[in-house]
């Protein structure tokens, strides 16, 4: 395997090369079974029960989404390829993405190689008790997580479909694409949430990381260890928790409507947070302040 980069992270330099290649055309170059659906899917094969997972998932996704915002209509195409057939013409093996319509994810992924490429291989034997206590298998962790990806990509997708002209801070986009899958899954699927639930808690409770600000983050992105970077993933999924369960305000909704009034895209995250706090009353800075973030 070549260099793994982090996991749920777009947006982080890959996307330099991807723009300028037409994954349907690259796509089409590689040796795929075809599953048509709602999400047409590109599949290694050896992998289609797992694709066929995915497929569904984004699928129910789209209809969520597209039934809450009735003036949108979410186009997706998922590809599932395995590391021979990787598009590494785009990205490192390990990465997930979505661009162009299309969601990618790896398909030969198990639990072992999860363990080794997302978290902290020096932990798994007690990230696996953890488990066993809350009465998950390993496979259902990675099965969790990449279902959660699933609905990650697509928000990102949802994004770019719905707000004309979006910010370009990655990882604010990271943040809210975690806002789109975690929404989905407690409202459809809060059972298929519990593996990842477990992943991020674990991580953020055990894991000791060497950057820990975010100006660090800002800073050392793409050069920091994975499972630092998942760190500061975890640490934002407790915000998204926060948000997730500020019902007062529907987050997209919010997103778009400041998205039409700030003529300043290239805002970072503190900025963006100041703007939807006009409708969340202080809950994303305070957050980023107690933490000081
Ligand atoms: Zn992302």
């Amino acid at each position: 395997m070549k260099s793994i980069l982090p996991l749920l992270a777009i947006a982080i330099g890959f996307n330099l090369n991807a723009q300028q290649i037409n994954l349907d055309s690259l796509i089409g170059t590689k040796k795929t079974v075809l599953f048509e659906g709602i999400i047409p899917a590109s599949v290694t094969h050896g992998y289609e029960s797992k694709a066929k997972l995915w497929q569904s998932v984004i699928a129910e996704g789209k209809h969520y989404y597209e039934a809450k915002y009735k003036n949108i209509t979410v186009n997706a195409k998922l590809a599932v390829l395995d590391s021979a057939h990787w598009t590494s013409e785009v990205v490192s093996y390990g990465y997930t993405f979505a661009t162009q319509g299309w969601i990618v994810l790896p398909a030969d992924i198990d639990f072992n190689d999860f363990v080794r490429i997302y978290g902290d291989i020096s932990s798994k034997d007690e990230f696996l008790r953890e488990a066993k206590i809350k009465g998950i298998k390993p496979d259902e962790i990675a099965e969790s997580v990449f279902s959660v990806i699933c609905i990650h990509e697509l928000g990102h997708l949802i994004m770019t479909q719905m707000i004309n002209d979006e910010f370009s801070d990655v990882l604010f986009n990271e943040l809210a694409a975690n806002i789109v899958a975690y929404e989905f899954f407690k409202n459809n699927k809060p059972e298929l949430l519990k593996g990842f639930e477990l992943f991020y808690n674990f991580h953020l409770n055990n894991y000791k990381p060497f950057y820990t600000t975010l100006n660090e983050l800002y800073d050392n992105m793409g050069k920091m260890s994975v499972a630092n970077y998942d760190w500061y993933e975890s640490k934002f999924m407790k915000l998204v928790e926060e948000i997730y369960n500020y019902k007062e305000v529907d987050f997209l909704t919010s997103l778009k409507n400041i998205c039409m009034e700030s003529k300043d895209k290239n805002l970072g995250i503190k900025e963006i947070a100041i703007l939807l706090d006009k409708d969340y009353k202080g809950l994303i800075t305070t957050w980023l302040s107690k933490n000081n973030w």
